[in-house]
């Protein structure tokens, strides 16, 4: 089988691409760090001074009522200032490359990206937006197909086994793409944390999903065998990031482990089950390889907003779509199946 290769040098890649990540070019210009250091002290570049920047010389806000002099206001103030500072020559060294004939570079990280409305990417948070929305209606229909279409037993309980599984992924995918469009739209230490561990709960509990769903885990003892292992590890690693360190390259690392086994245990599971949506599993697997691939052939963002990050986001709108429709299936099918073994 040529899939696990496919993975495997996925993973190789993906390692690597951390790596190259961690230096970036456009901050490691002396001009550009001296500049920005005047800049976070002063306020001021030139005759442009950014309001977020108005500390007396002890950090404390020059002017404004009490609560403007509380330390998480002003921890908030200095993240803006040091961001307006950054963006402010971001923007001039980039100008000043173009002109040059010499193309875009990352700055801490990051592509250089036009801000609309002071929403650093605009396009990846539309995009979250949506995802958010396509996890709302999947969720709902999937809710209204189990307790309004679908008999239910007698204690009003439906019969699908898995159905109070899907409801926490649903929960959990709808806070992820939440904190990836606030992330998105402003991007300092707190909302990273925050997206982060919201994407590492939710892919640890999908993998926790897809061996229960997969290998139709039926009884509460042997769910609770697999799922305490898992979350063990899951809870200590969003510890270690929040906590510890925030380490791209390990977080990396460990969410490509944690995507690939769950798609490797899906793809599985579609080759051998004879369940009637199983098509559905296959386009989700293929398709989410494949648009994985976008965050490794990292390219800068056409005209300051559309980047691969931003492409990968796109694509998971409508594998949403068919996922939730794939679960739909999934209730139904089991359903009919345990009223056919009851007769
Ligand atoms: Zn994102």
């Amino acid at each position: 089988m040529m899939l696990p290769h496919f993975w495997i040098a996925l993973l190789v890649v993906f390692s690597w691409n951390v790596g190259v990540l961690n230096a970036s070019a456009g901050d490691a210009d002396p001009r550009y760090r001296v500049c920005v250091k005047g800049c976070e002290e002063t306020g001021c570049v030139g005759e442009r001074c950014f309001p977020h920047c108005k500390f007396s010389s002890n950090g404390v806000s020059v002017d404004g009522p009490w609560y403007m002099q509380e330390p998480l206001y002003l921890r908030w103030k200095q993240w803006d200032c040091q961001s307006d500072c950054r963006y402010h020559f971001m923007i001039d060294r980039e100008k000043e490359r173009e002109a040059l004939g010499y193309g875009p570079v990352k700055y801490h990280g990051k592509w250089p990206f036009k801000r609309v409305y002071g929403i650093q990417e605009p396009v990846s948070v539309v995009f979250s937006a949506l995802n958010l929305a396509m996890h709302f209606h999947g969720w709902l229909s999937f809710f209204i197909l189990l307790y309004y279409k679908l008999p239910l037993k007698e204690n009003k309980k439906a019969y699908y086994e898995f159905a109070s599984l899907w409801h926490i992924y649903g929960l959990l995918s709808m806070n992820s793409w939440f904190w990836s469009a606030v992330f998105h739209s402003r991007d300092v230490d707190l909302t990273e944390k925050l997206d982060y561990s919201s994407a590492v709960a939710l892919l640890g509990y999908s993998l926790i999903l897809a061996i229960l769903r997969s290998f139709n885990v039926r009884d509460e003892a042997s769910r609770v065998m697999v799922t305490a292992p898992l979350l063990a590890f899951v809870t200590t690693h969003m510890l270690f990031l929040n906590f510890y360190k925030l380490d791209y390259g390990w977080n990396m690392i460990v969410c490509v482990i944690m995507a690939v086994a769950q798609l490797l245990i899906w793809a599985i599971f579609a080759g051998v089950t004879r369940h009637p949506s199983r098509w559905k599993l296959w386009l989700v697997v293929v398709a989410g390889g494949l648009a994985m691939l976008l965050e490794i052939y990292d390219f800068p963002p056409y005209q300051g907003f559309v980047d691969a990050h931003a492409l990968w986001h796109a694509t998971t709108i409508p594998l949403t779509y068919i996922w939730w429709s794939f679960i739909r299936d999934d209730a139904e099918f089991r359903t009919t199946n345990l009223l056919k073994k009851a007769k």
